[in-house]
């Protein structure tokens, strides 16, 4: 049962040790004190005040250039000025030593305006509505003190606004406000904190604390909402038998317009999704955070090497983001099948509609699972996203992490799963405080796991481009990878939507409809046929009927201005997993335990 309150005090939670403090209300050594004054709504300015222990002659304060996203998205564009002050109050010359570093000799006070005008679960936004913060983007950090504890306390706060944050609420030499802290700047900047007048609900499972935060202008089923969260949460601490956490916080924002989808912390996440969306499409906002929570293990604590330790100033570049990623929605699809939110049919229709996203593009040939990973930070350009350039590594690793958990069951007569990949890996990396060797280390542990040589399976589908083989491995679970043709609709263009939302033409085909009716690589897509383009815009043109005309209205460098496209047909493969006449009964019982998530020895 769970019950649904307005949250009157947010509740301390003992999970970190806060710094001490000085009588003179200085924090003690070696840790830092935030004051962020919500200065004003319509600039969606903030104020931060630093205060550094101790000082030195050559300290110096920085703002990372990238945080949640693996995008640069130089956060010091934002930071209006900087002062600062030594211990006799004088000010301090600081000097700007690169676009997102100042020295400030022997400063004890940092002081700096920056505006928050971000919105979604990326950003930071200071607006008239609530306040939402990914802290990486509004808070400095002393070089080289990472590991120092902080507090942030934050003023300003209207008289009916609450605060929500996984941070834990500490006393703050304030007395006006209340303090929150952190053990270093990592998790600091991990913890996300919503301002407003947001609806919180709460559950417990297994003895931890839940917490599901709403801020949302619109209607929705609350009821719905926590139903779908409770059988989530119990499914995937059970599939992990594990919760490692004494409380866990779900953000949601739902908006009237398109969410802009959802970042995993280790002791939250947040989630944006439009509100028609959450009662049009339950599915997909059950899938969003299914894959979300999963993170809390599969990247916040099964945490490859290569993205530790944290470079706020520049990329951190891993290869291993197929499996963080793409493997994480290979569980977080099973997961929904173990809450009961989808069935056996929907489940391979899904998964068949990866495969065709995965088959259509020609960049498959070219480029592994693995450079996708590491060529992340190229997503922000329309045209790295488009089919020729890149595939995804959500989607390919999606199918890979499906492919090794069929080859892994293959070779070992059912005796380990993925299931069981994902416990060793939590017993031997996240339990022991040790990273994984990206790719080596699934490698290691599907090889520990099964005593067989995963070497070709990494080198072909991996670290190459090799074609998959699909029969080879469905056939072991009596499918079969059907291909037919199917005849869509056709524009003549393709167009790719980021963070950014609004998707941008990346290609356009020469002498084709959409160039005759002026259409422009960069163009930004605003409507089509008059309403809003959601995510998957290819596949909303290729819905409708050729030979009809498609109405765009589009932003181009210098004008807005609507196109008419002529659609054409063409023919497009279309895959799906079908049943094997021949399929043997155990076949289909390891099939249905694979869609499962089971083990199939100990079930
Ligand atoms: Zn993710």
């Amino acid at each position: 049962m769970f019950v649904a309150f307005l949250l009157l005090q947010v509740h301390a939670f003992a999970q970190y040790p806060c710094p001490g403090w000085k009588n003179n209300g200085e924090p003690a050594s070696q840790s830092w004190l935030y004051t962020i004054k919500l200065e004003d709504p319509a600039q969606h300015l903030l104020h931060v005040t630093m205060t550094v222990a101790p000082s030195s002659p050559d300290l110096e304060v920085q703002l990372p250039v990238w945080n949640a996203l693996y995008q640069i998205r130089d956060f010091a564009k934002n930071v209006n000025w900087v002062r600062a002050t030594d211990a006799a109050g004088k000010p301090v010359a600081t000097r700007e030593l690169d676009k997102t570093t100042w020295a400030v000799p022997n400063a004890i006070s940092v002081e700096y305006e920056i505006v928050a005008a971000d919105p979604g679960p990326f950003g930071a936004e200071f607006s008239d509505q609530h306040v939402f913060l990914n802290l990486a983007q509004v808070l400095m950090y002393p070089v080289g003190h990472f590991h120092g504890q902080a507090v942030v306390s934050i003023t300003g706060i209207p008289n009916n606004w609450r605060i929500a944050t996984p941070l834990r609420e500490t006393s703050s030499p304030s007395a006006s406000s209340t303090g929150y802290c952190a053990d270093s700047y990592d998790h600091l900047v991990d913890s996300p904190v919503e301002i407003g007048t947001f609806r919180e609900f709460t559950f417990a499972h297994d003895g931890a604390d839940y917490r599901v935060i709403v801020d949302s202008g619109e209607s929705y089923d609350d009821t719905a909402l926590l139903g779908t969260l409770k059988k989530l949460v119990a499914a995937e601490t059970g599939w992990m038998n594990d919760q490692p956490f004494h409380r866990y916080t779900f953000f949601y924002h739902f908006p009237h317009g398109m969410g802009r989808g959802g970042m995993e912390h280790a002791y939250s996440t947040a989630i944006e999704t439009s509100a028609a969306r959450l009662s049009d499409d339950p599915v997909t906002f059950a899938g969003v955070s299914a894959h979300e929570f999963f993170h809390l293990w599969n990247v916040k604590r099964i945490r490859p090497q290569s993205m530790e330790p944290i470079d706020y100033t520049r990329e951190n570049y891993t290869r291993a983001l197929w499996f963080n990623e793409g493997v994480d929605s290979t569980v977080s699809e099973y997961m929904l099948v173990r809450a009961g939110l989808i069935d056996e049919k929907m489940f391979l229709a899904r998964l068949s509609a990866q495969i065709n996203e995965l088959e259509v593009r020609p960049a498959r040939q070219t480029q592994s699972v693995e450079d996708s990973s590491l060529d992340a930070w190229l997503e922000k350009y329309a045209y790295y996203r488009s089919a020729g350039r890149s595939v995804n590594y959500y989607n390919k690793g999606q199918i890979l992490g499906v492919l090794l958990d069929l080859a892994m069951r293959d070779r070992s007569q059912g005796r380990v799963s993925l299931r069981d990949l994902f416990q060793w890996m939590n017993q031997h990396y996240a339990k022991e405080g040790k990273y994984f060797a990206d790719s080596d280390g699934i490698r290691d542990a599907a090889e520990a796991l099964t005593g067989t040589s995963f070497t070709d399976f990494f080198h072909h589908y991996v670290s190459g481009t090799d074609e998959i083989p699909y029969d080879t491995f469905f056939g072991t679970v009596g499918l079969h990878l059907q291909q037919t043709q199917s005849r869509t609709a056709y524009a003549g263009f393709t167009a790719t939507a980021n963070f950014s939302l609004t998707p941008v033409v990346a290609s356009i085909d020469p002498g084709g409809e959409a160039q005759r009716a002026g259409l422009h690589t960069g163009d930004l897509i605003l409507l089509v046929n008059g309403r809003e383009p959601g995510g998957d815009l290819e596949g909303t043109i290729a819905r409708l009927e050729p030979g009809t005309t498609l109405k765009l209205k589009v932003s181009t460098r210098d004008k807005v201005h609507e196109i008419k496209i002529k659609l054409s047909a063409r023919e497009e493969p279309l895959f799906d997993l079908v049943d094997r006449p021949d399929a043997t009964p155990q076949q289909l019982a390891r099939r249905a335990a694979w869609i499962r998530g089971d083990s199939e020895a100990s079930h």
